[in-house]
């Protein structure tokens, strides 16, 4: 998928999902495969909560902020 495309979708989601009272989120990060970045505590505009959408406090559904019980 374009990866602006990815992005403007994904932030067509987000105000559904709000507006609708319920929210999986997917971090922009994870959408664009750059899961080093999704887990990093400081964003390309400042500090944020990593894997945790920055409207409520949904976590990220991307495998890679899962725990693994069985690790
Ligand atoms: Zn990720
Ligand atoms: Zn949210």
């Amino acid at each position: 998928m374009i990866p602006a495309l990815a992005g403007r979708t994904a932030v067509v989601l987000t105000r559904w999902a709000h507006r609708h009272g319920t929210h999986a989120y997917l971090s922009t990060g994870c959408l664009h495969g750059e899961h080093d970045y999704c887990r990093a505590l400081d964003g390309r505009v400042g500090t944020k909560t990593p894997s945790r959408c920055k409207f409520c406090p949904a976590n990220c559904v991307c495998h890679c902020h899962q725990e693994t019980p069985d690790a």
